[in-house]
């Protein structure tokens, strides 16, 4: 699982000529750089390592473009083509728009926007499109001029591919998606196909997953699954995948060697057993510094939820910020004895969960440039069930979210207070890293059910009840004086301008991502204003919480941030014994009167506000680049540097890593 992207709270400033971390801005995205901090301090076999990975994290980029849509590798080769030789007038409206259709093709991974799925729509003729071609025609190799007439109806036709992924209900997800997971299968085809397989494995207690490295065609009239393997689909890209995954077998040690072994014989035979081996290898091995993911991961993208996306991530410990989730796993069942519910709804043997902080090396596939924050893997049930899983946070990744965010506008906007905003501006980031640790290592884990409840009695109100008890638990315990005694903050300021921001975010301005006219749907924003309106309306008395006019503007406003800790307490009390009795009409009561209901006065004004800040709501990264330092044929050192230009390492990796046929 990967877990959510950020929760955006940023991104640009307008005016701003100069951002330090933001590389290219363009339509509804941002690219920000990453840094490595501790790079360095690896040790020459771990930066080698690194290297390799991160070469083999590059040499899948085609495979995604691919299993997106079959025509997303001649359009980008098309589009770039035209980038690369038209030498005719770079000034005009119509080109600029055809050079931003290209970095929105990059940063898709095709023509489907990453996250909403549908077709983008380019903002420049057909007309003006073949003029430029004609002009760049002698450029084009053979085989990609085929294609011009499949891409330029592709680019301009909006009935062709009009979605990545359909989902509607009634309608057949698979022919009307654009992704190349199935050929010429009906959906009803491609689900008894693998009710079928299933059903000749029942009672397997270690099932592979099914379908997961294959597209799903018809041959001869017979489904037949052309599997993602050396001398299957895209060979030429998994090939050179392995090449570098050998180097990096070289220089591993123990048993990150074997698992790398592992790897390559899955990419070698295609065989899903190899890869439930390689993971397994992969979720015991928790010594190793340096860690990667390389492979066909998460099923998002199948409307059926079976074949997987190439993804590729390069990593290392960072031990620092791990210090932090170790202190508080350490500490867990101190946390579990003193929190504010009823005795009998705590745990008494509470198992930490050892979550780990890393920092990205390098992103590919389908983790570049859009990154998740967090990874959870693998995916098996029964690995997790037998092995466990590793579950990790990218520090670094959430740094240059941070720093990309810094002089948006975001803060002077919705914030009334000078000292609200500058303890933000110190203490933010630490408030919302605790804040995240607390809420996965202990929150989740936590408290426990009465006797005869099961933990589904609270069914469609589960998951919003179930992240405002996680929620409650950081919260609560992000003001507690023994976080102090723990060394884990400075002083209470941190806890205030989590409080300050949280409350504001539940209250206000997370309704920027809501369109007008809607309620709020999604579990994690219904949790959010559910907690921050319960506390308003209960702290009403004695104004712990104030809305403020000013200057024609809503401002929210805490004035007793020990008095609100304690309100999320009592939340916290009432919200564990609702899961722990599975007192489904009390769960039911409490989110259909905080968390759903939207004041469209409100939600007016904070759409306005918000889109006057022109804060671009998607984000993504440029890589690092590495180099190997060499004395004659010895590696004596890798060198890393950061790159600020998002253009050129596109095309750079469209040159150098792009290994793939036009149709696959
Ligand atoms: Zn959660």
């Amino acid at each position: 699982m990967a877990l959510s992207t950020v929760a955006l709270t940023a991104c640009n400033a307008p005016l701003e000529e100069e951002h330090p971390w933001i590389v290219d801005r363009f339509d509804d995205i941002k690219v920000i750089r990453y840094e490595v901090p501790h790079f360095e301090d690896l040790t020459l076999r771990e930066k080698e390592l690194v290297y390799y990975l991160a070469e083999a994290a590059k040499c899948g980029r085609d495979i995604l473009y691919d299993q997106n849509c079959p025509l997303n590798l001649p359009i980008r080769r098309t589009l770039e083509t035209l980038y690369e030789h038209y030498r005719g007038d770079r000034t005009p409206t119509e080109w600029k728009a055809l050079e931003k259709y290209l970095k929105k093709v990059w940063f898709a991974n095709g023509i489907h926007h990453h996250y909403s799925n549908d077709k983008f729509r380019p903002e420049f003729s057909k007309e003006y499109f073949d003029k430029v071609y004609q002009a760049v025609e002698d450029k084009f190799d053979e085989d990609l001029l085929k294609y011009r007439e499949e891409v330029t109806h592709a680019i301009f036709d909006s009935a062709v591919y009009p979605t990545r992924l359909n989902q509607t209900d009634g309608e057949d997800m698979l022919e009307t998606s654009s992704s190349n997971y199935y050929q010429g299968v009906t959906q009803a085809e491609g689900e008894r196909f693998y009710a079928e397989m299933a059903a000749a494995d029942k009672g397997n207690p270690h099932p592979v997953s099914y379908g997961l490295n294959s597209q799903l065609t018809k041959i001869d009239g017979l489904l037949t699954e052309r599997r993602w393997m050396i001398g299957g689909m895209y060979s030429a890209a998994i090939e050179k995948i392995v090449y570098w995954l050998n180097h990096a077998e070289k220089v591993a040690t123990g048993m990150q060697q074997e698992n790398i072994r592992a790897l390559i014989d899955y990419y070698t035979t295609g065989d899903l057993k190899d890869f439930d081996r390689y993971n397994i290898g992969w979720v015991r091995d928790t010594l190793s510094r340096v860690d990667f993911t390389n492979g066909f991961i998460e099923t998002y993208g199948d409307p059926l939820g079976y074949k997987a996306s190439w993804e590729a991530q390069v990593n290392f410990i960072d031990s620092a910020a791990c210090h932090r989730t170790d202190v508080i796993s350490e500490n867990a069942q101190w946390f579990e004895d003193h929190s504010p519910v009823d005795p009998r709804y705590r745990k008494e043997h509470v198992r930490g969960v050892s979550a780990k902080v890393i920092t990205a090396a390098m992103l590919g596939g389908d983790c570049y440039p859009s990154t998740p924050i967090g990874i959870n893997l693998p995916n098996a049930d029964w690995i997790r069930k037998e092995f466990g899983s590793k579950s990790v946070t990218i520090d670094n990744i959430t740094y240059a979210y941070d720093k990309a965010a810094k002089g948006n506008g975001f803060n002077e906007e919705f914030m009334l207070r000078l000292e609200d905003r500058n303890r933000i501006e110190k203490y933010g980031k630490l408030a919302d890293d605790l804040h995240t640790d607390l809420h996965e290592c202990l929150g989740h884990g936590s408290g426990q059910l009465a006797p005869g409840v099961k933990g589904d009695e609270l069914r469609s109100y589960g998951s919003t009840l179930e992240e405002a008890r996680a929620d409650l638990f950081g919260l609560y315990y992000l003001g507690d004086p023994h976080m102090l005694e723990l060394g884990l903050v400075p002083s209470f300021d941190v806890a205030k301008a989590g409080y300050a921001h949280y409350i504001m975010n539940g209250l206000m301005t997370q309704l920027a991502r809501v369109e007008p006219g809607k309620n709020i749907e999604e579990a994690h924003m219904r949790n959010r204003q559910l907690i921050s309106a319960w506390c308003y309306e209960h702290g009403k008395a004695g104004k712990i919480i104030e809305w403020v006019r000013e200057n024609g503007k809503t401002y929210v406003v805490i004035n007793n941030f020990k008095r609100l800790r304690e309100l999320f307490g009592e939340l916290l009390h009432e919200i564990q014994r609702i899961k722990s009795e599975g007192d489904y009409a009390a769960g039911r009561a409490l989110v259909e009167k905080y968390a759903v209901k939207v004041d469209p006065e409100l939600h007016k004004e904070v759409l306005e506000r918000y889109a006057s800040l022109h804060i671009e709501p998607y984000g993504g990264f440029v890589n690092p680049e590495y180099e190997l330092v060499k004395e004659g044929d010895k590696v004596v050192d890798v060198r890393i540097s950061y790159p600020a230009d998002y253009t050129r390492q596109m095309m750079d990796y469209s040159k150098n890593y792009s290994f793939l046929p036009n149709k696959n």
